[in-house]
């Protein structure tokens, strides 16, 4: 293997087995924002590296080390993005969609990363991520939940926990920063190195410590549901009555902070115990400053991402399958007049019978050979042809799944036929 080239470490590929668990998965998601009117935006890949320091913030594990970033052939600095919410900002400020108008946005697409590849932790990872626009109340705060919880139930996940936390307004954490710093000397030389310097730079990062013993030290510390302005409190308190009644479990996690820097009021993470260190599967929350400090009109937003590797690897251990979508039928042809005939027959056949999915085979070969092959494809059905069957203009249907026999239906017929057989509707 050492001569071949290999994919880039923390960068996978997602292979033919994989991927319908991944479609069925995206079309879930997609299936379930429509039906809450949330509408599609697509953003590119790179993005001026100014645009990720200012929205995500200097002092950030993302900013300090985790971006991939570049100069191009103009000499700009440019950075594949590491998370969506600054290019959703910065193409709605820049198209005017969030001028007086509320709106509720989804995108999807590849992350870009530079972390220590692990299990749920990858260089390039797919997120899904909803941003909404211009709305202020717990109501919009309490559907963004409900339409992540009705997305577990539709993907027949289990397991996974509602936390919930208010960070408030930017005053009262500068208050509860204050004292989280005061609290936080008095146990200086047991913080690691990361956390020493953090305290000065940016404290409130520290509650966000992979590192266990200082979670331990975090025990003790003040919490800031303590500091909390009256209108958060009351933000707060109506979203969790909204929870109650819709009947969404959730555990309130004071200690619940977002690693990116411009969040405030409502944060969130859906937790799982089953991925190891990798537990949060989608995070999210409020993040009301973000659009006036860059540079657009002050906007209300609401927002979350979820990890789709995480969300998948979960699915897997849960043992969730994908529907099936094997062909329905595959074309065995021998002969010379009976291969012309099958690929002819098969345009045909998916003209006639939206949503068929049919393999031809090609390449020749004996029935027997041709045989095994549609045995290996999962079809339902082979259709054979011989030609002897094409000058009676016929087909054999032969049944792959079952003992049964093969019965010789006239191509007249064979749209109807395979219509019932199949659960199709004829065009
Ligand atoms: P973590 O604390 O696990 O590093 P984060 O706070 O950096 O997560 P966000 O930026 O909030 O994560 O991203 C939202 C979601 O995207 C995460 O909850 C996770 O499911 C997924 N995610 C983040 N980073 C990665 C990664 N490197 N590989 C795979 N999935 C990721
Ligand atoms: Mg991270």
């Amino acid at each position: 293997m050492s001569n071949t080239l290999q994919a880039i470490r923390g960068m996978n590929d997602i292979l033919p087995e994989q991927t319908p668990l991944w479609q069925f998965v995206e079309d879930t998601i997609r299936d379930v924002l429509e039906g809450y009117g949330y509408r599609e935006i697509r953003m590119p890949v790179v993005e001026k590296t100014e645009l990720f320091k200012r929205s995500i913030g200097e002092v950030t594990d993302i900013v300090e080390k985790e971006m991939y970033t570049f100069t191009d052939r103009n000499g700009d600095s440019l950075t594949l993005r590491p998370e969506g919410t600054a290019g959703c900002v910065r193409a709605c400020i820049q198209h005017s969609l969030v001028n007086r108008q509320s709106q509720r946005l989804w995108y999807t697409g590849p992350m870009f990363r530079h972390e220590r590849p692990q299990r749920g932790r990858y260089r390039q990872f797919y997120q899904v991520g909803v941003e909404v626009f211009g709305l202020e109340g717990p109501d919009i705060d309490a559907e963004i939940l409900l339409m992540t919880a009705r997305l577990w139930r539709r993907l027949g996940l289990q397991q996974v926990t509602l936390q919930l936390n208010s960070l408030g307004t930017v005053e009262a954490r500068a208050r509860f920063r204050d004292a989280l710093v005061e609290y936080l000397r008095t146990v200086f030389e047991q913080l690691d190195e990361d956390s020493q310097r953090r305290l000065e730079s940016n404290p409130l990062r520290v509650l966000d410590s992979k590192n266990s013993a200082v979670q331990a030290l975090l025990e003790n510390a003040p919490v800031l549901a303590d500091f909390l302005d009256a209108d958060s409190r009351a933000h707060f308190s109506a979203l969790c009555e909204q929870l109650d009644s819709a009947g969404i479990d959730y555990v309130i996690n004071p200690r619940l902070v977002r690693g990116l820097d411009y969040y405030g009021r409502t944060v969130f993470e859906w937790v799982t115990d089953q991925l190891g260190a990798q537990g949060t599967v989608c995070a999210g929350g409020r993040f009301d400053a973000l659009v006036e400090y860059l540079g657009g009109r002050a906007t209300p937003a609401m927002g979350f991402a979820l990890g789709l590797e995480r969300l998948i690897a979960l699915l897997e251990n849960q043992g969730v399958e994908p529907p099936d979508r094997s062909p329905h039928l595959y074309v065995v042809a021998v002969g010379e007049q009976a291969q012309r005939q099958g690929l002819l027959l098969s345009e045909r056949l998916r003209d006639a019978l939206p949503g068929l999915r049919l393999v031809t085979h090609c390449g020749g070969g004996s029935f027997k050979s041709q045989f095994k092959k549609a045995d290996r494809s999962g079809a339902q059905y082979a259709l054979v042809l011989g030609d002897d069957e094409v000058k009676r203009r016929e087909a054999g249907i032969k049944p792959l799944q079952v003992r049964e026999e093969q019965q010789t239906v006239p191509f007249a017929e064979l749209n109807d036929r395979l219509a019932g057989l199949l659960g199709l509707q004829l065009n």
